[in-house]
């Protein structure tokens, strides 16, 4: 049977944060606005974003925290957010990462038989904090739906989210590639994708004609 759940994430980016200031490794930031609403449904292959995220490196910090928000849900208008955590949560999803083929980039495939103690490391860490909520939903058999046991997992933070995206797919072995325009990891549904949306695949085609224009 296949695994009757689905992974939703309520949160916030943060496209004004700002770092305010250094402890030893931990950087610390600060935010103004309301931020910009995220609602995700099922797993986001960018957890490999943060895992081969630099922590050293300011500017990568800012840009994570502006377009997915803060893994630990500290950050908002009133309150400050630290990198405290972070590298325990990137080193946990390096782990996740470390099943996935970085041979033929940017295809990255999951060809393990058997995922289980690495899923179980995830299961066992504390940054898998999700909640489930069981529900009646409709269930789709071939060409039939019928209405059944549903399960939504609700995780506490972005931190969460990201472990629990590793997880199903570390349970789906689910192929990856990297996007040619923006540079996030995302799901491979059709062979040769080169980009994570159609946005990017629109964008990428403007940035070439542009690029063709100027060489006449
Ligand atoms: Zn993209």
């Amino acid at each position: 049977m296949q695994f009757a759940g689905e992974l939703i994430w309520k949160g916030r980016a943060w496209p004004a944060a700002e770092i305010v200031g250094q402890t030893g490794e931990t950087f610390a930031f600060k935010t103004g606005g309301k931020g910009r609403p995220l609602e995700l449904v099922g797993p986001a292959a960018w957890w490999r974003n943060f895992s081969d995220l630099n922590l050293d490196d300011p500017s990568a910090i800012l840009d994570f925290t502006r377009r997915r928000g803060d893994p630990f849900g500290l950050l908002s208008p009133t309150t400050q957010g630290d990198t405290g955590g972070w590298k325990y949560l990137s080193g946990l999803l390096k782990l996740a990462a470390s099943c996935w083929t970085t041979i033929i980039p940017p295809t990255s495939l999951c060809t393990n038989f058997d995922n289980g103690h690495i899923i179980e490391a995830l299961l066992a860490s504390p940054m898998f904090d999700v909640t489930f909520v069981p529900h009646v939903a409709e269930i789709r058999i071939g060409a039939s739906v019928r209405r059944g046991l549903n399960v939504h997992i609700i995780p506490k933070d972005l931190g969460a989210y990201m472990v629990a995206s590793a997880v199903l797919h570390l349970e789906d072995q689910v192929a990856m590639a990297i996007c040619q325009h923006c540079g996030d990891w995302f799901e491979l549904k059709r062979r040769g994708s080169m980009y994570c949306s159609p946005s990017c695949r629109a964008a990428a085609s403007t940035e070439a004609k542009k690029g063709r224009n100027n060489h006449g």
